[in-house]
């Protein structure tokens, strides 16, 4: 798991966020748009919004499990 620090400051607060680990490869915004964008100054996903819904934190959770690089985690 990543360590706490590699968690980017664009991530809002909450339990999903996203590390430095990320390659920019869209997976999560395809997945979870209403959780994941990209954040253009960095060109990295970020949450944006925390999923508040069962339908949301279902695609929050399969994006998670199906990001490349581990990047999305859960605290
Ligand atoms: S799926 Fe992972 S690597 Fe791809 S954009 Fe999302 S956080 Fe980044």
């Amino acid at each position: 798991m990543m360590p706490i620090e590699e968690r980017l400051a664009q991530n809002v607060a909450g339990e999903f966020y996203v590390t430095s680990a990320c390659i920019d490869c869209d997976q999560c915004r395809e997945i979870a748009p209403n959780v994941f964008r990209r954040e253009e100054d960095i060109s990295l996903s970020v949450v944006y919004a925390q999923p508040t819904t069962p339908a949301d934190r279902s695609a929050a959770e399969e994006a998670r499990v199906s990001c490349p690089t581990d990047a999305i985690q859960r605290s």
